[in-house]
């Protein structure tokens, strides 16, 4: 039987936890737990990517560049995310390779640090919006901006930080050689923190780019691009709601694309968090794809057994 291709998504508290000290003993742990689902996936017989967000570990990458600036070469924001790409694949390959060792699962786990494309033209490079990094104050950031060319902006009364674009996705570089591992069985991690955004030069280069991309966005690339049925987006929430947190919260279990069209023109997926997922499921089931799930970490294996999460058809 032809094995289920599917793109597991992980969302920021699969490694990061808001209630714990942020250390890479915690990130292990918090990791090793939130694949709990993913080993009983493929176990199922799925072919899987995975593909996780890098908010945290990319703003730290970032304060270290800040601290040794003028002691050790600065690193442009690509560098910083294909850093991050490199040692959080490590970190979620081996406690994959450790938890499928357990269970006496003989398949082959391996990163690739996925490069991007997006258009150097996209409008979020002339208007960028996507916070990054540390909180200044106002004056310390008018400085930066100054100094180093920075755009900064007010991020709710937290403080003034950095803002980056976040460019729309458009293809991954390494599409064929992801397909193709994911085809054979090999589970692929990749696309980490959205991928290295890249650009294509006038003569068929490549090029890096200061910025990042969303990792729901990416992943929907990913998912139509290996040919995936299925894109499953981990989060805090086990189900999408319309009215979210407030009185008249109501969850969904299965939604069409059509009706998730409507609730999203009605506002019910705020921008920083629901509303590039269910714009990436849009994209993902417009573009071929079957089916997308949006759920809890602890939920997905029954999220696949339709006995939880929000499941999006065409
Ligand atoms: P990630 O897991 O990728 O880090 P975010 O934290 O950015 O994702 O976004 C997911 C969060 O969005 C949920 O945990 C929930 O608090 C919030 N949210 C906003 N609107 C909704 C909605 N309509 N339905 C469910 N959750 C929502
Ligand atoms: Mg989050």
């Amino acid at each position: 039987m032809k094995k289920k291709k599917a793109v597991v998504a992980l969302g920021g508290n699969a490694i990061t936890r808001k209630e714990q000290e942020d250390t890479i003993e915690n990130q292990f742990r918090n990791t090793t737990q939130s694949l709990s689902g993913v080993v009983e996936l493929i176990k199922d017989g799925f072919n899987l990517a995975i593909t996780h967000g890098n908010g945290p570990q990319v703003g730290n990458v970032i304060y270290r560049v800040e601290l040794a600036r003028g002691k050790a070469p600065y690193l442009p924001l690509y560098i910083c995310v294909a850093d991050t790409e490199g040692g959080m694949g490590y970190m979620i390959e081996q406690c994959l390779r450790n938890k499928l060792k357990q269970e006496n699962i003989n398949r082959d786990v391996v990163t690739v640090v996925t490069q991007v494309i997006v258009s150097k033209e996209d409008s979020s490079t002339v208007n960028p919006s996507k916070f990054i990094g540390q909180f200044y104050t106002r004056e310390e950031a008018e400085n930066f901006a100054r100094e180093r060319g920075w755009k900064v902006k007010k991020d709710s009364n937290r403080g003034w930080r950095r803002i980056v674009p976040s460019p729309i996705p458009l293809a991954i570089a390494e599409k064929d050689s992801i397909k193709n591992l994911v085809e054979n069985g090999f589970i692929v991690i990749a696309a980490g923190g959205g991928g290295v955004p890249i650009f294509r030069r006038e003569d068929g280069t490549l090029q890096g780019l200061d910025a990042v991309i969303d990792k729901d966005r990416a992943s929907a690339v990913l998912a139509r691009d290996i040919g995936a049925e299925l894109l499953l987006i981990l989060t805090e929430v086990e189900k999408v709601a319309l009215n979210y947190g407030t009185p008249q919260q109501k969850n969904l279990d299965k939604i069409s694309l059509k009706e998730v069209k409507k609730y999203l023109s009605e506002g019910h997926f705020p921008e920083g968090s629901m509303g590039p997922k269910i714009e990436s499921a849009i994209q993902f089931l417009e573009s071929g794809g079957k089916e997308v799930i949006i759920t809890s970490i602890a939920r997905v294996y029954d999220s696949v057994k339709r006995k939880a999460g929000t499941r999006i058809t065409v």
